[in-house]
């Protein structure tokens, strides 16, 4: 078997899209899964829309996700250059070769006459396409435009009354009609090629086995096909992953969810449960399990398993896979994730902040709420007057003064027994439910709720214990 070479082909016109990385990660997965080439190529060839810094800041989001491009501008490869405004004299060579076998041919149509052109085949219901006037000029007329320096794109000239078919390794046997392609614009005006030549020719060259992308280019591989006939290639396999649908099953975007990977990551999400989610967002193994590590993934990814069907991005499930993370990923990766959300003094005593860490991640589901959940145990919080009452009250005082003798006779990281004091304070003074937790709690945190007792005392630690179960620390002045 031939080895497999997939490529991720993104424009660095701004931020990563979830699309994107679930693009790259497929083909990440796909080539990692059958021991092929996973390729990164820049496609800059629509300069109007580039966006200073976007390809490098790319390349390192998905790096810091743990993606890698075996061949890459970085990386460099045998296949290179990996940037597509590298290669623009690869693109006119076969612009030229199609203009000459008379597959491709000159348009000197205006912005304007092709807007009036779209309008009136608008108002008539037709399917807008470009009407071909270009194609009837006589070599003359050609020679003389050309030479009077006016503007010019050079046009694919797809065939008619063409069926187009393809086997796709998602969606199957796909047959598309030639009557539903236009003649695209293969170099535009400002000598630069479309997307469709580029990436064509880059696929030949850089021997791509397989074109994984998504559903929204299906419509364009006709005219992928046709190129590869006219300058005489073998097309690749083609694989056109499914939408991603916000939870109303409209296509994903900004107005109902964040769209760019960067927001995910700097709300505070783990990039384990990211690439978890998002490799599930159109792709499931057969026994439905949902927690993968990258390498699982590897390991379980074959494009037989990816489904036409659109992919809802439901945020709930996401929320519970970075809970999943939170809790699973060693304490001290955690710890070192959430820290630049803890002011600097709370991880001075590294033990307490593990502690606290540890405790923390058992509630919380993004790594900012670490912090959040973290503040009682470093600024307790001054109590209402609703809450005073509660404290100050005279039951209350029994359960703390208590409470604190028993304490001052066990270690603080004493569980066990500060549980057993616990269970007995009850029963001792017959004050049960919330008229014996609230005071402690109001005491030792200055909030009704939070982790248990012996979590609380075995982070701040027998001496801060005693000083808030006394009154002197968490009361209010
Ligand atoms: N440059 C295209 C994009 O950013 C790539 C599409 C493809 O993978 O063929 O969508």
């Amino acid at each position: 078997m031939t080895e497999t070479r997939v490529r991720f082909a993104p424009s660095p016109t701004g931020y990563l899209h979830i699309g994107g990385l679930r693009t790259a990660l497929y083909d990440y997965l796909f080539a990692r899964n059958t021991q092929g080439k996973c390729i990164l190529r820049i496609e800059d060839t629509d300069q109007s829309r580039e966006v200073e810094g976007a390809a490098a800041s790319l390349v390192s989001t998905l790096s810091s996700l743990g993606i890698d491009f075996d061949e890459s501008p970085e990386a460099g490869g045998d296949y290179g250059p990996y940037i597509q405004s590298q290669r623009l004299e690869l693109y006119r060579k076969h612009a030229a070769e199609l203009l000459q076998n008379g597959h491709a041919y000159y348009c000197f149509c205006s912005t304007e006459t092709l807007s009036k052109m779209r309008e009136e085949q608008q108002t008539k219901g037709e399917f807008v396409k470009y009407d071909r006037r270009c194609l009837m000029l006589s070599q003359e007329e050609i020679d003389a435009k050309l030479r009077a320096g006016d503007n010019y794109v050079i046009r694919l000239r797809m065939p008619d009354d063409h069926r187009f078919a393809f086997d796709d390794e998602v969606r199957g046997h796909v047959e598309i009609e030639s009557s539903q392609s236009d003649d695209q614009v293969l170099i535009k005006s400002d000598g630069f090629p479309t997307y469709h030549l580029a990436a064509t020719v880059d696929d030949h060259y850089m021997q791509i086995s397989h074109v994984i992308r998504g559903e929204e280019w299906l419509s364009s591989t006709p005219k992928h096909l046709w190129l590869y006939e006219c300058l005489g290639w073998q097309p690749p396999k083609w694989v056109h992953l499914p939408l991603i649908l916000n939870t109303d099953r409209s296509k994903l975007s900004k107005r109902m969810n964040d769209v760019s990977v960067e927001s995910y990551l700097e709300k505070g999400y783990l990039k384990e449960a990211l690439l978890n989610f998002v490799a599930l967002l159109g792709w499931h193994s057969a026994d439905d399990r949902e927690l993968y590590t990258l390498e699982e993934l590897c390991e379980a990814f074959t494009l037989d398993r990816v489904s036409k069907a659109g992919a809802i991005f439901d945020l709930t499930k996401l929320d519970w896979m970075n809970g999943q993370y939170m809790r699973s990923l060693p304490l001290a990766a955690i710890a070192g994730r959430a820290r630049q959300w803890f002011p600097a003094d709370w991880a001075e005593d590294y033990e307490r902040y593990l502690k606290v860490i540890a405790a923390a991640r058992e509630r919380c589901t993004l790594l900012p709420e670490l912090a959040e959940y973290a503040r009682i145990f470093f600024e307790p919080a001054e109590l209402s007057e609703q809450d005073l009452a509660i404290f100050t009250s005279e039951t209350s005082q029994k359960v703390l003064s208590w409470y604190h003798e028993q304490i001052s006779t066990v270690q603080a990281d004493d569980a066990e027994a500060i549980d057993a004091i616990t269970k007995a304070g009850i029963k001792e003074l017959g004050i049960k439910g919330k008229d014996y937790y609230m005071p402690l709690r109001l005491a030792l945190i200055g909030a009704p709720h939070g982790p248990d007792l012996p979590t609380i005392i075995a982070i701040l630690g027998k001496e801060e214990s005693l000083a808030r179960l006394a009154g002197s620390s968490a009361k209010p002045e």
